[in-house]
């Protein structure tokens, strides 16, 4: 099955290889793609906010960010193959491309974030290129496209935090000449060094949400979504894809 419905939202079945696949065929032909990387938050946002779930459910591939949502995905009945963690397939993209000589934008985070992000890129990926940087906090949407387009990107990281990075690339890719679009909310923090993922206890037992509640404490209201979400598709996830 290549969509997995989870209440309203569907996700793509894939696994990191297969969404990494798409990228390089994308690359290749020039065509657009535009990734969501969606956790249990944001797809709860989908249920609550048609525009959000309008939004982010035109993407061209919305893949499963979070344990939350691959329990989601169990509860209804259709398990998706794998979390393909939007950090992780940042890094895939970038080692990917790093290979093939494509070209990355890096746009977010706080001021000199991205170009902290790409310095250590480019330390570890010797062969990358970053064709630009620019930070999260910009009003003049267009100055920011015409530096985009005169780098020469093939691969935009957007990365303003959810929904925003979303509604940004659904706004501006098509004047836009990347071929591959991506939201990875606070990944350019992690790349850059400022924020830590957790550690692999955590990852291991699927509790990196409770990582983040314990370093980032005033994040609970917004996580509250996720035990919100898991009770609405017990409620009322019944399974669309059979
Ligand atoms: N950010 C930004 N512009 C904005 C708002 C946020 O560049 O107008 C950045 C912020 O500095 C941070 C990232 O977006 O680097 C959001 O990180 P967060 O961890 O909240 O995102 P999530 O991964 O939860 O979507």
């Amino acid at each position: 099955m290549d969509k997995i419905h989870i209440l309203n939202l569907a996700f793509d079945n894939v696994n990191m290889d297969e969404a990494s696949l798409r990228v390089a065929k994308a690359l290749e032909s020039k065509t657009k793609l535009k990734i969501a990387t969606v956790n249990a938050e944001i797809a709860y946002l989908c249920e609550k906010d048609a525009t959000a779930l309008a939004t982010i459910g035109a993407f061209d591939m919305v893949v499963c960010d979070g344990v939350g949502v691959l329990y989601a995905s169990k509860i209804v009945g259709t398990p998706l193959k794998e979390r393909v963690a939007g950090i992780e397939l940042g890094e895939r993209i970038i080692s990917d491309i790093a290979a093939s000589g494509h070209k990355l934008f890096l746009l977010g985070a706080a001021p000199g974030v991205a170009e902290d992000a790409a310095k250590k890129l480019c330390e570890k990926y010797t062969s990358l290129n970053i064709c630009g940087t620019h930070d999260g906090y910009f009003k003049d949407d267009a100055h920011v496209i015409e530096q985009i387009n005169n780098s020469g990107a093939d691969v935009v990281f957007v990365c303003l935090g959810a929904p925003k990075q979303e509604n940004w690339i659904s706004a501006n890719c098509d004047k836009l000449c990347a071929s591959v679009f991506i939201g990875l909310g606070g990944s350019l923090d992690i790349y850059a060094g400022n924020s830590k993922r957790a550690p692999a206890f955590f990852c291991r037992f699927g509790l990196e949400w409770l990582y983040r509640l314990i370093c980032q404490p005033w994040r609970i209201k917004r996580m509250m979504a996720l035990p919100k979400y898991i009770l609405r598709v017990i409620f009322r996830g019944k399974n669309i894809n059979r």
